[in-house]
């Protein structure tokens, strides 16, 4: 089935004739029999009738085996990544990365025993190079945040099968209505749910997907930890997930129309977005992608005092981090999402401090360009 019906009926259970599943708010079950540790039925263990539902309709969306919820995408990222890496093992990972898992890669990972090296997404030929023989995975990101750069992906899947490492995918940028990952042999799916799957910028959750064998082992993991999801907001996820598919149609057209309008605006000088023809990689993100998303940047030739003035022009866009609700949001990156990275890091890949980032909403295009037109012509 078409996956916006997947979305509406996947894991869908009638409980009681309800046609929508209730939350489930109890932390634990009624054993029917002694069970073994991980077949208590308890919140924690992410076994909730609300965590199953969920599970089984983002297996079916991503086209996984199986799946799993996260407290947030950290949680999902960083558990995925200490359970196929084990002490003294080495990661490869791409140099332009969101700020929460560059820091965790730079900062926390070292700590648990773990080295990892940075690879550029667009050069493949450099990647043996930084093969040891400890690597065990790669990850990358579908696009970058907020350059908005689509990696080799099908290098990425080629490369892990000839030297044995797991692939990993942060998937968020994209959601399964744009890419979906593990069609083209990714091991590993990951997204913050936090963005487009629920879509309302009122959860923080993450999800996992892949095989039976990786999701049981990363949920293991994660049962341990205790970065369960809680059932409100497995709840408020899986009404969110029902409308994803009409949501990412509006998000892909306003990010397509909001870039045209900007790159045909004298004061702009530069606007990174895949969907536009000018963008490095849109001939692969054509191919591979449904749509570019509702994520897109651009450089003002005024630098960062015309960013400034804009920002405060702006009728529409509220100024935060984050992406994927409803709402178009707008944001410096250097001052938010990629606050924590030294100059030389933000220079060397290549964030200016004028950069500015738009997560378009789902509202009407006219009106968000309309909005940017009155903005720019009092910059
Ligand atoms: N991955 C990407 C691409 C993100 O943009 C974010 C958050 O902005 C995360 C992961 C982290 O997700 P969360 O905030 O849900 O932990």
């Amino acid at each position: 089935m078409d996956i916006q019906t997947r979305l509406v009926h996947a894991g869908e259970e009638r409980i009681n004739g309800a046609v929508v599943l209730p939350i489930f708010q109890s932390s634990t079950f009624v054993s029917p029999k002694e069970e073994e540790y991980h077949d208590i039925r308890y919140l924690r263990l992410n076994n909730t009738p609300n965590h199953r539902a969920l599970h089984a309709k983002l297996a079916a969306v991503c086209g996984g085996e199986d799946a799993l919820v996260a407290g947030s995408g950290m949680a999902a990222i960083t558990t995925a990544l200490i359970t196929v890496l084990n002490s003294g093992d080495h990661l490869l990972i791409q140099d332009c990365l969101y700020g929460g898992t560059h820091s965790f890669v730079t900062q926390d990972a070292p700590g648990l025993g773990l080295s990892y090296d940075f690879i550029a997404g667009n050069a493949p030929e450099t990647w043996a190079a930084k093969l040891r023989p400890e690597t065990k995975a790669i990850y990358v990101e579908t696009m970058t945040n907020p350059l908005m750069e689509v990696a080799d992906l099908e290098a990425v899947v080629a490369f892990a099968r000839e030297h044995g490492l797991v692939s990993l995918i942060d998937n968020t940028f994209a959601s399964p209505c744009n890419f979906r990952p593990l069609r083209i042999g990714f091991d590993i799916e990951l997204h913050s749910a936090t963005k487009y799957l629920n879509g309302h910028s009122d959860i923080v959750a993450g999800v996992v997907v892949g095989s039976a064998e990786h999701v049981k082992a990363i949920k293991h993991k994660l049962n341990h930890l205790g970065g369960s999801l809680d059932v409100h907001a497995c709840f408020l996820l899986q009404r969110g997930l029902k409308t994803l598919s009409l949501r990412m149609r509006q998000h892909d057209e306003n990010g397509l129309r909001l870039s045209h309008f900007l790159a045909e605006q004298e004061q702009v000088a530069q606007v990174n977005y895949p969907g536009l023809e000018s963008h490095p990689q849109y001939e692969r993100a054509q191919r591979l992608f449904a749509g570019a998303g509702g994520v897109l940047s651009f450089e003002l030739h005024g630098g960062v005092e015309a960013a400034e003035r804009l920002l405060s022009k702006l009728v529409l866009p509220a100024s935060a981090p984050s992406l994927g609700g409803v709402e178009t949001l707008i944001t410096r990156p250097v001052t938010t999402s990629h606050s924590g990275l030294s100059r030389e890091e933000l220079a060397a890949i290549g964030i200016a401090d004028g950069l500015v980032r738009v997560a378009c909403g789902i509202e009407a295009a006219e009106d968000l360009c309309a909005d940017f037109a009155q903005a720019l012509a009092g910059v």
